[in-house]
């Protein structure tokens, strides 16, 4: 069996960009992310600027993509002049190909007509707007800038210029109950949407969400009223023709996102940006995530990559089931053999048949799917099939 490395992996035809201005740190991030440094804006928008074009001299031309997703952070938080010439510099660094999807992070509070049109124009066809709940006592927990009014109007507004709208909901936020969250849920389900993704609120080591859960100044939500809330979530979206796909996915159909579609089914990635994490020929690598630091590499002409992997053939086929799982439809083991020549249906035979026991997955020959208890334990299956 093959378990060095991969032989021919192909070029990727994705890109993520980070863009990591925020207003300020809400109290659970812990992205790479500046809060209140606009200082640095124009030293960034040269950083990637040059960071790309290495990126297409390495290449020998502008890579070609099917995908773009710019992230952060708040790409919106650029100020209009800024954000123009920061879309053009995508624009000229990347060709996209017939058909692409050009994805932006935005957050309510920097929607204007005008950032609007500036990014229609010049080709963003889709917009993945922050809005976490449209409840304000549940925002100001959540130390969000928008009020739950603003955030529905705004998915109006953006939906008339861009119609692909997908947005981000919290659930499980300090204090928060099943009723107040299918509030949320209708809401969402009223608005013209085509996209969601449902998280629960996680304490991150580092941010102060996690020190004053310590502290007991936040308490989490009990586990049961956890389950109840993303069972509610998958039954409203479906009732509203948003279909579930992934974990924490619901899209209408010919809307999931193609760009994360490309990550749980193992394709490689460029990425640029502070903290950006690439995967390029069986390597993974990551940019430093301070962005001072990344800043400072990049102008004194030096690498900006902090960390880097050599990806072996077993640990392409070990990730390729673990995040194919998330998938609603399951995964194929015969296809994760075809890529990365990794059987893993015999390598992983005894993980696999105790998740098959605990009732976790259901094999039907190569392929494998969560079962309606798996869907709620999707981290546990991961974790045992990375092993
Ligand atoms: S707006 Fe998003 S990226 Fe910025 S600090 Fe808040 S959660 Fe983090």
């Amino acid at each position: 069996m093959e378990t060095g490395f991969l032989m021919n992996w192909p070029l990727p035809r994705s890109a993520y960009i980070h863009v990591p201005f925020c207003r300020h740190r809400c109290g659970y991030c812990n992205f790479s992310v500046v809060a209140d440094r606009d200082d640095l804006m124009d030293r960034y928008l040269a950083a990637i600027d040059r960071e790309l074009e290495q990126l297409a001299s390495t290449a020998n031309r502008a890579p070609v993509l099917d995908t773009l997703f710019v992230g952060g952070g708040t790409p919106t938080h650029l100020p209009i002049e800024r954000l123009q010439r920061f879309l053009q510099s995508l624009r000229r660094h990347f060709e996209l190909a017939e058909g692409f999807e050009w994805t932006m992070e935005a957050n309510p509070e920097d929607i204007t007509a005008e950032k609007l049109e500036v990014m229609s124009g010049i080709g963003v066809n889709r917009v993945s707007l922050g809005i976490q709940s449209f409840d304000d006592r549940k925002l100001a927990v959540l130390e969000r800038s928008h009020s739950g009014r603003s955030a529905a109007e705004v998915i109006q507004q953006v939906a008339e210029q861009i119609p692909n709208v997908s947005i981000d909901l919290i659930f499980a936020a300090p204090g928060e109950t099943v009723s107040a969250w299918a509030e949320d849920l209708r809401i969402a389900a009223s608005l013209p949407i085509t996209h969601v993704s449902t998280y629960s609120l996680t304490y991150e080591k580092g941010t102060s969400f996690w020190t004053r859960r310590h502290r007991g100044d936040l308490s989490e939500v009990d586990e049961s009223t956890e389950i109840a809330m993303y069972d509610l979530g998958r039954e409203v979206f479906a009732a509203a023709g948003l279909l579930h796909y992934e974990i924490s996915s619901f899209a209408k159909s010919g809307y999931r996102c193609r760009h994360n579609l490309a990550y749980w089914q193992g394709d490689p990635w460029y990425a640029a940006g502070p903290g950006a994490a690439a995967f390029v020929d069986g390597q993974r690598v990551m940019n430093h995530r301070s962005t001072t630091t990344y800043l400072k590499r990049i102008e004194n002409r030096e690498n900006p990559i902090a960390e880097s992997e050599t990806i072996s053939a077993e640990e392409a086929g070990r990730e390729g089931v673990a995040f194919g799982v998330r998938m609603i439809d399951g995964v194929d083991l015969s296809q994760i053999h075809a890529r990365t020549g990794v059987d893993i249906g015999s390598l992983y035979a005894r993980p696999l048949e105790r998740l098959q026991a605990q009732g976790l997955i259901r094999r039907t020959g190569d392929h494998i799917q969560l079962t309606a208890r798996g869907i709620h334990f999707a981290d546990t299956v991961a974790r045992e099939l990375l092993g």
